[in-house]
Parts: C-alpha cells; structure tokens; sequence
C-alpha cells in the first residue's frame, strides 16, 4: 500500500551544527516528489531522517497514520515499509541479477518468489538478463535492477538519492523518466534527491527547491519555473535574468521592452528586477524592438542568443536554429509573456 508522507516542522543537526531547520511537505500516496538544491543544503539529511537513519532534533515525520520519528522516538529504518536506490548501491556482485532481486524476498515461498522476481525484471526490461552478474551489465542496466531490487518486497514509499548521478546526461534523463513511469505503474509514493534540475523536472510531481537547510518553495514544475517565490529559486530552477523595472501601482511594471502584466500587484514607483526567462523573448524579424547578439550557443533544436537591450542590459533568448544569425548582428525581439515575476531590486 502507498503511504503519504508528512514532515512537519523537522530539524536536525550533526553534533552542534544545525543542518534542517522548520522542514514541512506532504506527498500524497503515489505521489513523486523531489528535494532539490545545491549540494551541501541537507537534502540527502532530511531524505535519511524520512528513511529513519537520522533522528530529528524537533518536529515529526509520519508515513500514512504512523508517527515514525519525533526527538523522542525512531522507527528504525526495516519497520518502515521503504526501499531505497542510491548513486553508489552496489549491487551484491557473486550474486545473478535474479538472485539480487530475490534478496528481499527470504520470508516468500521459493515460488511466489521466483515469480515476483520475474515480474519486476520485466517491469524494468532487465528479464532477459537475469542470469547475468552485475559486472556484465551498463550503469544504467545496473540501476535497473537496483530499482526492481528496491521495489520487490513492494514498498510503501521508495527513497531515492541521487541513482542517475553516475550516469551520462542522456541516459540519466531517459532512465528518470522510465523509473517515473515504474513508479506510476506500481502506484508508489517516491521522493527524489538530487541537484539536477532536468532529472528533477523529468521525474517529479512536485519539487522541493532547498537552500541552507530549508525548503524555499515546494510546487510543482511548471509552477517552479513560471512563478518562483524567491530569487533564490528564480536562479536556481531553469534560466534568466532580471532587468529594472518600475512598478506602476497596479498589476504592471514598467521595463525596457515596455509595459508588462506582472503576478502580483507592486507599489508605483517601486523599483524591482524582473525575471525574464529565454522563452518568453521570442525572436521576430518584424518586430519593433531591436537587441544586439552578444554571444550565441548551438543547443541542436535551438540557439540560445546571449542579446543586449539598447540600455546595455542583456536578456537570453531561445530561438529555434534554423535562425542562424552572427554575433553582433541586430535581431528584431518581442515578448510573449503571460506574466511576469518580479523581485525587490538589488
Ligand atoms: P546535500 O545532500 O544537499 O548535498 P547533505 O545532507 O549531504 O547535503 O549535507 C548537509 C550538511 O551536513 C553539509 O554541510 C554536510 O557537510 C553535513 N553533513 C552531512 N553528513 C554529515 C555527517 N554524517 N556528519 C557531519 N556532518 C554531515
């Protein structure tokens, strides 16, 4: 059965250096969340006190209608109804893929477990390789059956830090995306560790942004990237930059490339930095607004142009590589926003 999974208010610190602080989220059962952050803000800390590796100093963690931690009081980790698959989880190399798979399953008849091994190989397309070693199998094959090991004994919620990190780029966001799909079809709770923004968009329901031991802003993807709470999760989650702005009393602010409907409603004459990330610069030759090429990147589908604005400001602009046009070039832009975030300016 899918547990949820509560954290409330939760802090924790190795000796006397605090590394959680007022932690809260909820996932729902069969919901697929992700801590993400740069390395050092205590993500894989919170992910091993879910797991009951690490106590907590304050709060709570309940998994479905069970407290398993309080300062008080630990469910040990194998009382938890977890499975875990980590960047680093050897598989036990003497043993076939079957027999790694089969290892959490001691308590079944050898029937039932030769059957249940059959059926999460064929979950993760490893069958054809069940009497192969560890040693036979690619990276990505042996985080494979690290997954149908973890998910054998059917575990409530399934923890996983950072399992593609040891991967290459393609194959980490292909395999993010084929676990998800695992994940969904057995209907398990999930949370994520990683500080990769792609694997993390691939993978999860809804992310958590941490920094310093906090969540700053736990929403979902699209959320994240459109309507981030903070600067910090601004920078953090996808591209941009911020150009001056003059909040004009309503829900507008004032910029260079002309008046724009903000999210939130900013004093007039507020100054303030106002996010624009590369999508919402769409490159048009007919368009009024003109902006100079200062550097560009060939991403395959499309350019990323590096442009400055008359003021000197410059702003990323993606545009589709058929485009192909020289640094220094002027290039007609305009915007195609729905709204805008913006910030106190610094
Ligand atoms: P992340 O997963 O986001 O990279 P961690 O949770 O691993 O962050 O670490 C958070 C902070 O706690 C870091 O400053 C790290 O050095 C420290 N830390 C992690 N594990 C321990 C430990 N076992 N003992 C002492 N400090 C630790």
């Amino acid at each position: 059965m899918a547990l949820s999974v509560t954290v409330r208010d939760v802090a924790h610190a190795y000796g006397s250096t605090p590394v959680l602080h007022d932690l809260s989220f909820a996932l729902a059962p069969g919901e697929i969340g992700c801590l993400l952050g740069p390395s050092g803000c205590g993500k894989s800390t919170l992910l091993r006190c879910v797991a009951g590796f690490e106590p907590v100093r304050a709060g709570t963690i309940a998994l479905s209608d069970t407290v398993v931690s309080t300062p008080a009081m630990l469910v040990p980790p194998e009382r938890r109804s977890i499975g875990m698959v980590f960047q680093d989880f050897a598989l036990f190399p003497h043993l076939t893929v079957a027999g790694n798979v089969a290892f959490g399953l001691s308590s079944q008849t050898a029937a039932a477990r030769s059957a249940r091994v059959r059926e999460m190989l064929d979950l993760v397309g490893m069958q054809a390789q069940s009497t192969r070693y560890p040693h036979e199998l690619s990276g990505g094959q042996q985080q494979r059956v690290a997954l149908a090991r973890a998910l054998a004994p059917a575990p409530g919620l399934m923890l996983l830090d950072e399992p593609f990190s040891s991967l290459d780029v393609d194959l980490r966001e292909r395999l993010s995306l084929e676990v998800r799909a695992i994940l969904q079809t057995t209907g398990t709770t999930a949370l994520l560790v990683t500080h990769d923004q792609r694997e993390a968009f691939a993978f999860a329901d809804v992310i958590g942004v941490m920094r310093e031991g906090a969540i700053e802003q736990w929403a979902a993807p699209y959320d994240l990237y459109h309507e981030p709470h903070t600067r910090f999760v601004a920078d953090f989650v996808g591209e941009g930059v911020f150009v001056r702005g003059v909040g004009s009393g309503r829900d507008t602010v004032e910029t260079e490339l002309g008046v724009l409907p903000t999210a939130q409603s900013i004093d007039a004459g507020t100054r303030v930095d106002v996010l624009l990330r590369p999508d919402d610069i769409v490159h048009d030759d007919h368009a009024g607004q003109r902006a100079r090429i200062v550097s560009k990147s060939f991403r395959g589908a499309e350019f990323m142009y590096a442009l400055c604005l008359p003021s000197g400001a410059r702003v990323l602009s993606l545009v589709p590589s058929h485009h192909d046009h020289a640094i220094g070039e002027m290039i007609g832009i305009r915007l195609e926003v729905e709204h805008v975030v913006a910030f106190p300016a610094t």
